[in-house]
């Protein structure tokens, strides 16, 4: 509902203002008002509240009253935009197109930048080492199309989803800063989550809508991110073609592999015109769509991102420690970027995962080659995010000079690799000879530190251009003339002090001290009197000085045409460019990783199509880094391997608290994942098959932001789990069923392991401290018993963390309490109670002769069922 107000019983700038407030009815709107960028209305409050600045009023005419505004000078603009931004806010800014003075009557005004979380193409604004997502979704039924950019880097990208839990799993994945949803409300606004609380009307009075969720069919998508609304029409199948195909200048889809994708192709179009919409003045050229499947990837639910800790840990979200932090040996944002990236979205292919560990492997191998290639990588800049910026014309000289000077570096980084036999390393042998012109014609246009400003010249070199020699030796010439002019002007007045300056308010003037003043020639015109000195003028000297000036002006408009004829130049080779830049993004990163691989001893894993999972010795990537050389226990394991039976499914870990048993969990998952990555492996060896997803639950993390117990987040996860594992995922499973009272726990944890190596038949380990799941192993042919090991000491344990086959019988829970501190007393009395329960219980019996009667093993894949299980498990000997 919106009150009517009389329109025009406001004032003629008020109209004006609320005019174009409209248009941008999402965005925070800041409109300028002589030497400020002002707020108004709710707008106002919500500066003053996030920026903390003072919220004043103004006079909004007879209509309304006294309105709220807040305003901030306009040269702090980019620094508060950047803070609004990061909260999540657009920002429309409304500049002055004509100074008052100009003005006849009110003063011309327009939106000049609209900026949202997912169009900064500000420097400041973007972290270097992480890509900026711009997506879009569009829906029919439970089917999703997804698109995103990073118009920094002009990558676009298009995928279809088949249900609402793939999509925001991709959502997690990719960190969108801002997502357009198509939705069509009379005044949309952003919607947000958590980061961001936006007021629930416009501004007072004049409209308001309530809105504090999304809806239907959206409601679904998670509340941490920025949605931002929009007319269902760009979204229209027919009107997104047609956007693609203006926007890329093609005629089909078909090469951009989502012709038969009509969600992907209305989501990309969605993206399209809320660049048109925003992008006012900068057009940022995007790189063509390319369509993937999640299907081609490893998938990895955020839950299993969280819990490996790929990109940040889990206790406090801090990148040190994860294993991007481990692996993160790049020299370039671009290197560093895609890292994040491959990580986050392992292989399936074999192939191509053989291109990259053959890749590694030989940089492993040569030294030299490795550390010269990274020498050459550490002095190339982000060509990635400069050709977008050369492309959109906001490259500045300097950015051309990077953009030159790591031309130039790429004909050391192709001698370098020259011999190379790996495909990645093939890649940069040669690099197109129009790029290596561009970079020798910035190179030789440029001056070598060009000033930031390309209207103030200094840009280009002499000899470039007659034209500009020749104004600029004309321009010597004047120096040499206000020279002997001064020279000249001394002698004629006798006055040895005697001076030619120049201010900007009063051009060139004649200085004489005070003293002296009254020597000053008859034609000396005074102009301006100071405390020691007067300044005058002569006719000669203004006639040069009006030379001068407009000479200047001619100069710099010289420099900057020649400037931004180079710079459109440079824009004609994007294409090749960006081949280049990811070329040596994946250089980068696989330098990167044989680093790595060298340092700590990685080994390259066999790739395999089964369902072999075998590793011998292997380490986690993480802990090892952080404890002293050669004090990870490493440790086996054997999964999963058909012909013989060898090896079983799933294993039941036991083990003391504190023993190592998550350790050893995620180590096995983060190996197998970097080798899906095309990664080295912190083990001696591994034969790894391809998994189609990796499934983890680790630990209890407590999730107080959902505001769901402990126990029941556990449970819903592992519902995920045993609702989509497959025979070719992995599922690392940490302690379930320990939110509950023992025996709930318990007959979980039994029925939860025996669903998972008998139904789903997944390779899996099963950490427990139910070591009565120990019984399993012997009704199930698939799986086996290992423990972390300790060593019993007179009252004391040590932690060995070794893994061996065989189940723990007893847990040391209470000696791990007395390692804790707990009291004395409390010790001794809780091992009289433990005696006592273990006295009386029958667990055990209950489950086993439960288990007969139902659950009979059916294991196809295994027809020597004759063979007692037991003796499977003496693998590690
Ligand atoms: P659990 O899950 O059994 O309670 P964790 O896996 O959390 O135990 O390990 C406890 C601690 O033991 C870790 O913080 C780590 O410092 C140490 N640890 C675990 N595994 C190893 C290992 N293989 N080598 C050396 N130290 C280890």
């Amino acid at each position: 509902s919106s009150t009517q107000i009389n329109r025009a019983a406001l004032t003629p700038m008020m109209q004006h203002y609320i005019e174009m407030k409209e248009q941008y009815p999402h965005a925070v709107m800041l409109y300028r008002l002589g030497d400020f960028f002002e707020a108004f209305f709710e707008d106002a409050e919500l500066i003053a509240r996030e920026l903390e600045l003072v919220l004043t009023g103004r006079d909004g005419g007879k209509a309304i009253g006294r309105i709220a505004m807040a305003g901030i000078p306009h040269h702090a603009l980019d620094r508060y935009a950047n803070q609004l931004v990061e909260k999540g806010y657009a920002i429309a800014v409304c500049d002055q197109m004509e100074s008052a003075a100009e003005a006849q009557g009110l003063v011309r005004r327009e939106v000049t930048r609209v900026i949202t979380p997912g169009t900064v193409i500000e420097e400041g604004m973007l972290a270097a080492k992480q890509n900026n997502f711009l997506a879009a979704i569009a829906n029919s039924g439970d089917n999703w199309g997804l698109a995103c950019t990073d118009i920094s880097t002009g990558e676009f990208i298009v995928t279809q989803l088949t249900s609402a839990e793939h999509l925001i799993q991709e959502l997690l994945r990719l960190q969108p800063a801002e997502i357009l949803i198509p939705i069509d409300i009379p005044n949309p606004q952003m919607f947000r989550g958590s980061k961001a609380e936006k007021s629930s009307t416009l501004w007072e009075g004049i409209a308001s809508q309530k809105k504090s969720s999304l809806p239907a069919p959206y409601d679904r998508l998670p509340d941490s991110f920025c949605y931002t609304p929009r007319s269902q029409s760009a979204f229209a199948l027919a009107e997104a073609k047609q956007r693609i195909f203006d926007t890329f200048r093609v005629k089909s889809l078909e090469g951009f592999g989502c012709a038969a994708l009509p969600l992907a192709i209305r989501a990309a179009g969605g993206i399209l015109e809320y660049l048109e919409s925003t992008q006012k003045s900068v057009k940022m050229p995007l790189q063509g769509i390319s369509t993937y499947a999640i299907a081609d990837y490893l998938i990895l639910d955020s839950q299993t991102r969280r819990n490996l800790e790929i990109t940040q840990t889990v206790r406090d979200g801090t990148f040190y420690s994860s294993l991007l932090w481990a692996l993160d040996k790049t020299s370039t944002g671009m290197g560093s970027r895609a890292l994040r990236r491959w990580l986050l979205q392992p292989l399936k292919d074999i192939t191509a995962i053989n291109e990259r560990l053959d890749t590694i492997s030989e940089l492993a191998k040569k030294h030299s080659l490795r550390k010269e290639l990274r020498r050459c990588l550490s002095q190339i800049y982000d060509i990635e995010r400069l050709c977008s910026r050369i492309g959109a014309g906001t490259a500045n000289g300097r950015d051309l000079i990077a953009v030159a000077m790591s031309l130039e570096r790429m004909r050391d980084v192709s001698d370098v690799v020259v011999e190379s036999r790996s495909s990645h390393l093939q890649a940069l042998q040669s690099v197109p000879s129009e790029l290596l012109q561009l970079g020798s014609q910035l190179q030789n246009t440029l001056i070598e530190e060009p000033p930031i400003y390309i209207t103030e010249g200094n840009l280009i070199r002499n000899g470039v251009n007659a034209q500009l020699d020749q104004m600029r030796q004309q321009s010597r010439d004047d120096v040499e003339w206000l020279a002997s002019f001064e020279k000249q002007e001394k002698e004629r007045t006798g006055i040895n002090t005697l001076k030619v300056g120049f201010n900007k308010a009063f051009g060139y003037y004649i200085s004489i001290s005070r003293g002296k003043s009254e020597q000053a020639p008859a034609d000396y015109i005074r102009k301006q009197t100071l405390t020691n000195e007067e300044r005058y003028i002569t006719p000669e000297l203004k006639e040069r000085e009006t030379r001068i000036l407009n000479a200047d002006q001619e100069l710099k408009q010289l420099e900057y045409d020649l400037f931004v004829e180079l710079r459109s130049l440079a824009a004609k080779q994007i294409e090749p460019m960006r081949i280049l830049a990811n070329a040596l993004a994946a250089a980068d990163v696989l330098c990167s990783l044989a680093e790595v691989a060298v340092t700590y001893n990685y080994s390259r894993p066999e790739i395999k199509g089964d369902r072999t999972l075998s590793i011998t010795n292997g380490r986690h990537p993480v802990v090892e880094q952080s404890l002293p050389a050669g004090f990870f226990v490493p440790n086996s394991v054997h999964l999963g391997y058909e012909d013989d039976r060898q090896n079983p499914d799933l294993i039941v870990l036991t083990g003391p608290n504190m023993s190592g048993k998550s350790i050893y969990l995620r180590q096995v998952g983060l190996i197998q994942l970097m080798a899906q990555v095309g990664s080295f492996v912190p083990a001696e060896a591994a034969t790894l098959g391809i998994c189609d997803r990796i499934f983890t639950r680790v630990g209890a993390v407590d999730d107080l932001a959902t505001g769901q117990s402990t126990f029941m987040v556990e449970m819903n996860e592992t519902a995920n789990i045993l609702n989509h594992a497959k025979v070719n995922s992995l599922v690392l499973l940490d302690e379930i069923g320990r939110g509950t009272s023992t025996f709930d726990g318990m007959a979980i944890a039994w029925s939860v392991a025996e669903y998972l190596a008998q139904q789903i038949k997944a390779r899996a380990i099963f950490a427990t401290h139910y070591h009565e799941l120990n019984e399993l192993a012997s009704l199930l042919p698939n799986v086996a018993n290992f423990q972390v090991t300790v060593k019993e000491m007179e009252d004391e344990i040590i932690f060995l963390h070794q893994v061996q086959s065989g189940g723990a019988d007893r847990s040391y829970g209470i000696e791990v309490g007395r390692l804790a501190g707990l009291p004395t007393t409390v010790i001794n009395r809780a091992k009289q109670v433990l005696e006592h329960i273990a006295r009386n219980s029958h667990i055990a019996t209950g489950l086993r002769s439960g288990n007969d009667s139902t659950t009979k093993p059916k294991d196809q894949r295994s027809p020597d069922k004759s063979k007692p299980p037991k003796t499977q498990m003496n693998i590690f000997e």
